[in-house]
């Protein structure tokens, strides 16, 4: 009876100690032990996000060892998540606006890896990874094949609902007007309030420029702009900028 006493106080003394540092076994292995990332994909993410945050300032290409990474990005699911969740974010700023009768609240969108996605385009060569081929981009804007970014076209449906006037903004040549119309009617857009193309007397300008004297006579007509989404920070940047400005992803290239 003694020894079963002992072996009882034994069992009492030992088993917390015991069931502890089995706990912190697996508490160990959940965090510390998990297999680290090649150093190429952990350099490429911390590149991407550089990029996305504009503290890569001026590039010119996707390093060489990122070109897979990239490629991955934006064929898969997570450039789809990164978008929508830009474009909630966007749709719950928008809904804190009261819109006036007046029609001069506005939204501005830019084109190009904003409305319509040119992936299928720069598949062909890389992903931009090596030299911009400005000719062959053109051809493929005239085919206006380009698809919608599927969370875009849901934020710009969504503002239409709220009341907002829709201004279209982008880089692109005043005299792609007509297949730039063609291809955003097919992606599925529609009723924008203006479309704006670059002029030939606006060549010479950087796009930041260029696109910031466009808000600017906006602005001087009496238009309030609230919202501007764009995937290059040339789209947001400069004086007069939005009340709010949405960077949608863009790890492909860099337009100053
Ligand atoms: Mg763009």
């Amino acid at each position: 009876m003694q020894l079963i006493n002992l072996m009882l106080l034994l069992f009492f003394i030992l088993a917390p100690t015991t069931i502890s540092q089995t706990l912190l076994q697996v508490t160990q292995n959940d965090g510390l032990n998990e297999p680290p990332k090649p150093p190429n994909m952990m350099y490429c993410e911390s590149w991407r996000l550089a990029v996305e945050t504009n503290n890569a300032g001026e590039w010119h290409k996707i390093p060489h060892r990122c070109t897979d990474l990239v490629k991955d990005y934006v064929n898969g699911q997570q450039y789809i998540t990164d978008s929508k969740v830009v474009a909630r974010h966007a749709q719950a700023y928008a809904k804190t606006i009261v819109v006036a009768k007046d029609g001069k609240d506005v939204w501005i969108f830019d084109v190009d890896e904003t409305l319509i996605s040119n992936i299928q385009h720069y598949a062909i060569d890389g992903y931009r990874s090596k030299v911009d081929n400005e000719s062959a981009f053109e051809k493929w804007a005239l085919s206006a094949k380009a698809p919608a970014l599927p969370w875009s076209l849901w934020l710009y449906k969504k503002l239409q609902g709220l009341g907002f006037h829709l201004v279209l903004l982008t880089g692109r040549k005043e005299t792609h007007r007509n297949s730039t119309e063609q291809n955003l009617i097919s992606a599925g857009y529609h009723s924008w309030k203006k479309l704006i193309l670059r002029n030939s007397t606006e060549t010479g300008k950087t796009a930041q420029e260029y696109k910031a004297s466009k808000r600017a006579e906006l602005v001087g007509k009496g238009y309030r702009i609230h919202g501007n989404s764009g995937d290059q920070w040339s789209d947001l940047l400069g004086w007069p900028e939005a009340k709010r400005s949405f960077k949608i992803p863009n790890p492909m290239y860099h337009i100053p």
